[in-house]
C-alpha cells in the first residue's frame, strides 16, 4: 500500500486564484486594494527571503505590499512606534512582523502592539483567545492551511483521534485548538512526552511540527491515517549537497499513511496562501 500524496501546492494555487478574486471584488466594492505591510529588523538571510516571497505573492494577489527593513541594532520603542503608525494607516489591513526579531527587542510586547484586527499572522492574545474559545478571528497561517488540506484529504475531521506534535504557539497550539474546534479527539505531544510511538500508532490525524529530521517513524504511523509534515529541515548529504526533509520519516510513512503531505510542496505553500487569505479577511472585516 502506498499513500495517496497531498498535494499543498495545488491546494494553494487555488487557495491564492480565490484570494484574487476576492480581492477584485473587494476593489471594485472600495475603490482600494487590500494592504499588506511586513516589518523585517535586521539581516538575517532567510527571513530578507521570507519577507521578499511574501511581498511578491501580495502583489500577485492584487494587494498593495508595504515593506520595512529596519537595521538590527533599530530600538524597540522605534519599532512600537511604527507598529503604532501602522494601526492607524487606513491604507493598512493586515501587519506582519518578521520573527524571529533582535534579542534586545521584546517579541510579546511587539506582538501585542499589532491592532487585533490587524494581526494577519494571529498570534496577538486577543486572536489566541478567539480561537481557543472557538471564535471568529484571524489564526496563524500554517496551521489553518494544515487544516484546510486535512479536511480536503480526509472529509469529516469530528471524532477522529488527532495527535499535534509539537506546542509551539505558531503552530503546534494553535493546531490543537483548530482540531478541537472541528470536534476531533486531540493529544498534543512535546519535548517532555513518553512513548510518542504509542501515540502515533493511535492517530487517525497526525500533524508533526518539531523539527527533528525523520524523528516520526514510518512503522509507528496507523495504517491508512493522515500525516501532515510541518517541519522544514535541511540536512546535508554525502554528496555534499543539502535537501529539504520533513519531520516524518517520508519512505516508511508513505507505505502505512492512507494520505501524506511531501516536504517540500506539502504545508510550505500553504502558509503564505492563508498569509494572503488573511489580509482579505481583515481587510473585509474593518470596512
Ligand atoms: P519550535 O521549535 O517552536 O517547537 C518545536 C516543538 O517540538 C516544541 O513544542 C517541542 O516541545 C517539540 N519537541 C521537541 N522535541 C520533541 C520530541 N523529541 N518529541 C516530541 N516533541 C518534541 O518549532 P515550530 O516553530 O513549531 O516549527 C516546527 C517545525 O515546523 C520546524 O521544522 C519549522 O521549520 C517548521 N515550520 C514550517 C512552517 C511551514 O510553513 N511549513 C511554518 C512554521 C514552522
Amino acid at each position: 500500500m502506498s499513500a495517496v500524496l497531498i498535494d499543498g501546492k495545488a491546494r494553494a494555487a487555488a487557495l491564492r486564484r480565490d484570494v484574487a478574486a476576492g480581492v477584485e471584488a473587494f476593489v471594485a466594492a472600495h475603490g482600494r486594494a487590500p494592504g499588506l505591510t511586513v516589518v523585517l529588523v535586521g539581516d538575517d538571510p532567510a527571513s530578507a527571503v521570507y519577507v521578499g516571497s511574501k511581498g511578491k505573492a501580495t502583489r500577485e494577489a492584487g494587494m498593495i505590499s508595504g515593506e520595512y527593513r529596519l537595521p538590527a541594532a533599530t530600538p524597540e520603542a522605534e519599532l512600537l512606534a511604527l507598529i503604532a503608525a501602522l494601526n492607524a494607516d487606513p491604507a493598512v489591513d493586515g501587519i506582519l512582523v518578521q520573527m524571529p526579531l533582535p534579542r534586545h527587542i521584546d517579541s510579546d510586547r511587539v506582538i501585542a502592539a499589532i491592532d487585533p484586527a490587524k494581526d494577519v499572522d494571529g498570534l496577538h492574545p486577543v486572536n489566541t483567545g478567539l480561537l481557543v474559545s472557538g471564535r471568529k478571528g484571524l489564526v496563524p497561517c500554517t496551521p489553518s492551511g494544515c487544516l484546510m488540506l486535512i479536511e480536503e484529504a480526509i472529509g469529516t475531521i469530528a471524532g477522529a483521534e488527532a495527535l499535534v506534535i509539537g506546542r509551539s504557539i505558531l503552530v503546534g497550539k494553535p493546531m490543537a485548538a483548530l482540531l478541537l474546534n472541528r470536534s476531533a479527539t486531540v493529544t498534543v505531544a512535546h519535548s517532555r512526552t513518553r512513548d510518542l510511538a504509542a501515540h502515533v500508532a493511535r492517530a487517525d490525524i497526525v500533524v508533526a511540527a518539531v523539527g527533528i529530521p525523520g524523528m516520526v517513524k514510518g512503522e509507528w504511523i496507523k495504517p491508512g491515517a493522515c500525516v501532515i509534515d510541518v517541519g522544514i529541515n535541511r540536512v546535508a548529504l554525502p554528496d555534499g549537497k543539502t535537501r529539504l526533509v520533513g519531520d516524518v520519516d517520508f519512505d516508511g510513512a508513505v507505505k502505512r499513511a492512507g494520505r501524506i503531505t511531501p516536504v517540500p510542496g506539502g504545508v510550505g505553500p500553504m502558509t503564505i496562501a492563508c498569509l494572503l487569505a488573511n489580509t482579505l479577511k481583515a481587510a473585509t472585516a474593518r470596512t
